[in-house]
């Protein structure tokens, strides 16, 4: 029987991650995937199929709509090859993983493919198809992700009512897609499949879509997409879905209490994500599971079991591939005898949408919350320069800072390329800059980033310059 100093079960961004700072650090390590392709769900269904599909419909919508505006004329009729794009994320996706199997090569980590179940808390057997082998393992990490939840009363035909990973390999365009969830994925899939011609109708329990990010935000992306011809119905409860041959009907009752129908030919059911621990065998092991199916971690990310660590979607937190690859980093060194820490505050979301949102640290909603007094700065993408010239005028940079000493407490950004922006504002808060401190910093002109030092001068003394 081979013995590991780590074992890490799953291959997501937790778990491979995990694995090669394991390996960096002199640990003797292996990781077990039950699918072929290590990955997990970012790789292979998640992150990287979705922002392939974003950027090509992107160029459709922009052929489509915007090259005109820019004096390019196509003679002839622009045509959407759906299976095309479909195969090119897929070898998007293939080059990606197999860059993972390069990097498993490269650091000597052990790979072993097939279902990792716990024996006890030092052993894992590992079943792929008839072939069972069983390994030891001074420490596992388990990181073995999440998979897609849905509503009760809900049957996932995986047909015409899907979840984001039949949405990512579609082989026709809906007519009218019929998204449950305004949240990430159904505004980043519900914006692909628009681009490319269907009606999509995204209806939203809450009063607003992005209901996690600052309120702000949730505003702005709503009205631009409904500009961009997305329907919205927010403060709308799902009652039922049902489908009859190729229609498929939604009712939802709204704020009034009114029955509201909807009839389309697909249904994306986006309404959150659930931690995946199925036939793990976590009880062998005696690692406790929470009541909502999470691998209960302390602050250490170290299960009630000591040799036993679980990452990423499987534990508590913001279900990110960044988050995930940081706490793989931690528990590693942790495991090394070293003391790292994750500022959970400042993992920024982002949603790759066009325009696309990103935020990091406290809204405004949780500063007034908590009374924390402070300054708020804003500035319009449309009074930069930069934005005028491709043509991205939506947005704003927003920058809160407290109201006494001016650090930065929470930066809010809606506009072209704000996905890496919010890079700069992480920067700021991890050095516990103020607001003055970002608007004294040299901005090269013209940028998107001028935004943020201009809200920056907002939020100091109301200094913007160019508004
Ligand atoms: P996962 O990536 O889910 O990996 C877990 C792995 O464990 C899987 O490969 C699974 O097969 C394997 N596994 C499970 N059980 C076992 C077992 N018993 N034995 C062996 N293997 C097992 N996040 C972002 O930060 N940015 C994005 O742009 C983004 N886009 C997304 C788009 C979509 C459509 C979706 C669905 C998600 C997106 N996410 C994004 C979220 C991101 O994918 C997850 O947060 C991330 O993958 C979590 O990583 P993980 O390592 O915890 O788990
Ligand atoms: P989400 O939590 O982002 O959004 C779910 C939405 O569904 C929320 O707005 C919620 O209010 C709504 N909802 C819940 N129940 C409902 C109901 N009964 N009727 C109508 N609406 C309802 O979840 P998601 O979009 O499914 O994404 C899952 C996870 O994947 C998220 O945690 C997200 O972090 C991750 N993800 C991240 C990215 C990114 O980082 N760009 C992209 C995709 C997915």
């Amino acid at each position: 029987m081979s013995t590991y100093d780590v074992a890490i079960i799953g291959s997501g961004p937790g778990g491979y991650v995990a694995a090669i700072r394991c390996a960096q650090l002199g640990m003797k390590t292996a990781i077990i995937e039950k699918y072929d392709v290590l990955g997990g769900t970012c790789l292979n269904v998640g992150c990287i199929p979705s922002k392939a599909l974003l950027d090509s419909s992107h160029h459709y919508e922009d052929a489509m709509k915007h090259f005109e505006e820019h004096g390019i004329e196509i003679s002839g009729d622009i045509k959407l090859n759906l299976k095309k794009m479909i195969e090119r994320k897929a070898s998007v996706v293939d080059q990606t993983t197999k860059g993972i199997a390069f990097l498993m090569d490269k650091n000597k980590i052990d790979v072993f493919t097939g279902m990792g179940a716990f024996k006890d808390a030092t052993h894992i057997k590992i079943t792929n198809g008839k072939k069972k082998e069983t390994i030891e393992a001074k420490n596992t990490i388990i990181a073995t992700g999440s998979k897609p939840s849905t509503l009760p009363f809900i049957k996932l035909d995986k047909d015409r009512i899907i979840t984001s990973t039949e949405a990512l390999n579609m082989k026709e365009v809906p007519k009218h897609l019929i998204v449950i969830g305004g949240g990430v994925i159904g505004l980043e899939l519900g914006q692909v499949y628009h681009r490319l011609g269907a009606e999509v109708s995204v209806v939203e329990y809450m009063d607003r879509i992005i209901p996690t990010m600052d309120s702000s935000q949730s505003k702005e992306l709503m009205k631009v997409m409904k500009k961009q011809g997305v329907k919205f119905f927010v403060s709308h409860k799902v009652s039922s879905v049902s489908k009859k041959g190729k229609e498929v009907t939604v009712t939802a009752t709204d704020k009034n209490d009114k029955e509201v129908t909807f009839k389309g030919d697909y249904c994306l059911v986006s309404v959150g994500r659930k931690p995946y621990t199925e036939g793990l065998k976590a009880e062998n092991a005696g690692v406790k599971i929470t009541e909502r199916g999470m691998i209960d971690v302390n602050d250490h990310l170290q299960t009630n079991i000591k040799n036993i660590y679980a990452i990423g979607d499987v534990v508590r937190g913001a279900m990110l591939a960044h988050k995930a690859s940081e706490e793989g980093v931690l528990v590693a060194e942790i495991i090394a005898g070293q003391k790292p820490h994750i500022d959970y505050n400042l993992i920024p979301g982002v949603v790759y949408t066009w325009p696309e949102v990103a935020s990091v640290g406290k809204t405004e909603e949780q500063l007034k919350e908590a009374k924390v007094e402070y300054k708020m700065g804003q500035f319009p993408m449309r009074a930069l320069g930069r934005s005028r010239a491709s043509g991205d005028t939506d947005g704003f940079v927003k920058i809160l800072s407290d109201k006494k000493t001016d650090e930065v407490l929470g930066v809010h950004m809606v506009g072209a390329r704000v996905a890496d922006l919010i890079a700069e504002a992480v920067t700021a808060m991890e050095f516990r800059a103020s607001a003055e401190d970002i608007s004294r910093m040299s901005h090269a002109h013209p940028t998107y980033a001028e935004a943020v030092k201009e809200a920056a001068l907002a939020a100091t003394d109301d200094r913007a310059l160019h508004i």
